[in-house]
């Protein structure tokens, strides 16, 4: 009989045997798993690699495939399959293709690795932002063509570039390409995020970062002689002027009123002042200029013209030798002034059928959120087209731009059928909704 060490080594040697050759099949996610790997993380993506690997995969269920590059080695894919009435609006379904980096020595399995755990969770960064999406998309699809649905409606899925470092060039320009217009696109659906609880997150807003920087001027002096209207002295003001803006949009959100998405805020990142000696600082001068900088970030629906008096009478007065400047880093209305978010009520045909769609699979909508950042959605919300964002993960900690990012298999797979769902529901919608964009 042999002994019991070497019963163990026997088993240990099938159950890798088993899970080696679980890896090298090919299914939804050992495919999840190789667009994992694909280095599209910062700051040196690799675009190439992941996009063919998309091609392929989309060739392989004959949906046409087209690459665009606004910027030399950034391309936007665009994949389509074709509705029975190509003449109705169509849907996008987008996800980015970049990642953030990931510091590989503080993560419990190599980042690129996409390693799968026994327990089913799969480590990459990228899992859950946002590469899991890009592939339920397809095998969405997959599905759904293998149960012989064609849609109405058509349907594009698009994969963009340099999203996690503003968009700039990727959907930044494609929203305003040629191209995109051609696709007469009438509702999208972008990258959400987790949900630790058991509702789908779905998001209708995204927040508009600001860049305000503040400067004053004054008279240098003595550092022992009190005097009027110093550069510091003006500046403080205006740092306390500002931290008691700040408290009142915090209380809102501390008196359970707001979340913090739905307030503006506005944190201070630098302040710069003082004249320089060998040692550090000058001590027993009061410097001619002092300058700080803030982070702003403004929900859809805060007025930008108040905040900008605001900014230009109480933050930054000219009358208390102080100038700024405001970088904004997005737009807070569309062309023809109307806040830039998408409406979840039923007055929004797109909105009932998204929300049926997912409680058809036994899921639940939490509350929708505007998001606390922003995300390329808003250069196509600004265009007047609608768009949720939603990843379909539920039972998931919230580890976007985390160590040790991960996602669970069974989440990959539910999520794969919760878009056959939503697809097949929305590019089935023949009703007419007159939008003006
Ligand atoms: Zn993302």
């Amino acid at each position: 009989m042999a002994s019991p060490l070497l019963w163990t080594l026997f088993l240990i040697s099938i159950i890798f045997f088993l899970k080696s050759h679980a890896e090298q099949e090919d299914t939804p996610i050992t495919r999840f798993q190789q667009y994992l790997r694909f280095r599209t993380d910062h700051p040196n993506p690799n675009y190439t690699a992941a996009v063919s690997f998309l091609i392929n995969q989309a060739q392989s269920i004959n949906l046409s495939t087209r690459t665009i590059e606004f910027v030399p080695g950034k391309p936007v894919l665009l994949l389509t399959w074709l509705g029975s009435n190509p003449k109705l609006p169509s849907l996008l379904f987008n996800s980015h293709l970049d990642s953030v980096p990931a510091e590989a020595d503080k993560w419990i399995h190599p980042p690129f690795s996409a390693h799968r755990t026994d327990d089913g969770r799969i480590y990459a960064r990228g899992a859950q932002d946002d590469k899991c999406i890009g592939v339920q998309y397809l095998e969405s699809i997959k599905n759904l063509k293998s149960r012989g649905f064609s849609p109405l409606r058509t349907v594009h899925i698009s994969y963009v570039p340099e999203e996690e470092i503003g968009g700039f060039d990727g959907m930044e320009k494609f929203a305003v390409s040629s191209e995109f217009a051609e696709l007469n696109v009438g509702f999208v659906v972008d990258e959400g995020q987790a949900s630790p609880g058991d509702e789908y997150r779905v998001f209708y807003g995204d927040r508009t970062p600001w860049e305000l920087v503040i400067r004053a001027e004054g008279i240098p002096g003595h550092g022992a002689k009190l005097y009027d209207d110093g550069a510091m002295e003006n500046l403080m003001k205006s740092v306390e002027l500002i931290s008691r803006f700040r408290e009142t949009q915090f209380d809102f959100v501390k008196a359970g009123k707001a979340a913090n998405s739905e307030v503006i805020s506005v944190n201070p990142v630098y302040l710069k002042a003082g004249t320089a000696s060998n040692t550090g600082f000058v001590m027993n001068m009061q410097p001619s200029e002092a300058e700080a900088g803030y982070d702003l970030r403004l929900p859809p629906m805060a007025d930008p013209y108040a905040l900008k008096k605001r900014i230009a009478e109480e933050w930054a007065p000219s009358i208390r030798n102080m100038t700024y400047t405001i970088k904004e880093k997005g737009k807070l209305r569309d062309h023809l002034g109307r806040v830039i978010m998408t409406s979840t009520d039923d007055s929004n045909p797109w909105w009932s059928i998204f929300k049926k769609a997912v409680e058809a699979t036994g899921g639940k909508l939490a509350k929708p959120e505007i998001l606390l950042s922003s995300t390329d959605a808003r250069y196509i919300r600004s265009l007047g087209i609608q768009v949720l964002g939603f990843s379909p993960m539920i039972n998931t900690p919230v580890l976007v731009h985390d160590h040790n990012e991960f996602l669970k298999d069974t989440v990959f797979m539910k999520g794969i059928e919760v878009y056959e769902s939503v697809i097949s529901a929305l590019c089935s919608f023949d009703g007419v909704y007159d939008q003006v964009i």
